[in-house]
């Protein structure tokens, strides 16, 4: 039996990369997830499929995070999708994975206002009103688990606003940890280095071996490896973990 067997989790933006391999393993271990993404359906029932094939269950909410109502529609589709399948709407574990990326190379003197609300409106908004509107459905002993990035803890000028995005999240974790712990929630943040996401980029040998380098393991991870992380988190046996930041980056952030 999986060690997620009878529970329910939210995977924002699983149609691909770290949130399919997520939605992925959190199936595996039995849980009935649903797969969120923003507009990709191919890819979204792409990610449902897999999991089917595997015996696992799972079903696909889009919602676009980042504009007016979007929280609330993705409840929608979430409450619709756990009612039909399960007879409630009581949810176990959400995992913040979505997110909005810069330009490779965009110095801070050339960030827009409108690039800057955008990260934060999809990084940091999103995943505070998505907890503030899952906390009330939260089972107790729940879990939360916000995705940030390694790039909170070393300086990267051209990463700037979406490390501030990240940063958000993680006080997002720091202080939901302590809110919720008395209904034996736990809330952590786990941090990847570079990942492969099934993006163009991870079939250029040459740029592979340069990323590569940054791990102490010289590798780029597979979002199997972060989703094995994750969830770890999910399960019973992370009980004990909270408010952390989860180096999850093999070891980039060594120096
Ligand atoms: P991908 O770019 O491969 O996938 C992004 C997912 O998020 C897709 O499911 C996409 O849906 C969804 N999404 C994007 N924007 C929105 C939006 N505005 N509203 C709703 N859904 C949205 O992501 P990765 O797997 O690369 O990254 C996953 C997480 O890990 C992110 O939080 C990222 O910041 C973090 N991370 C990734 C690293 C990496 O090297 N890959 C390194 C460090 C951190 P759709 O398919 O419909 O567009």
């Amino acid at each position: 039996m999986g060690k997620l067997e009878g529970k329910t989790a939210l995977v924002t933006g699983a149609s691909r990369g770290i949130g399919r391999a997520t939605a992925q393993r959190l199936a595996e271990e039995g849980a009935l997830v649903a797969v969120h993404y923003a507009s990709n359906d191919e890819a979204a029932a792409e990610t449902v499929a897999l999991i089917e094939k595997d015996g696992g269950r799972a079903f696909a909410v889009r919602a676009e995070l980042g504009v007016p109502g979007d929280v609330h529609e993705l409840f929608l589709g979430l409450e619709q999708g756990l009612r039909e399948r399960t007879g409630t709407t009581t949810l176990d574990i959400v995992v913040n994975n979505a997110a909005a990326q810069t330009a490779a190379g965009l110095a801070p003197e050339d960030v827009t206002p409108e690039d800057f609300d955008r990260l934060m409106a999809v990084n940091a908004k999103a995943p505070f009103f998505i907890v503030q509107r899952a906390s009330s459905q939260l089972a107790d002993n729940g879990r939360i688990i916000n995705i940030s990035s390694g790039v909170t803890r070393v300086a990267n000028p051209e990463q700037l606003a979406y490390s501030m995005s990240k940063g958000a999240i993680e006080q997002l974790s720091l202080h939901m940890a302590r809110h919720l712990a008395p209904r034996g929630i736990t809330v952590n943040s786990v941090a990847p280095g570079i990942t492969d996401n099934g993006s163009p980029v991870f079939d250029v040998p040459e740029i592979v071996e340069a990323m590569s380098q940054l791990s102490a393991f010289k590798q780029v991870a597979k979002a199997q490896d972060v989703a094995n992380v994750v969830a770890f988190l999910a399960t019973e046996d992370a009980r004990w973990i909270t408010g952390a930041f989860i180096d999850a980056s093999g070891g980039t952030l060594l120096g």
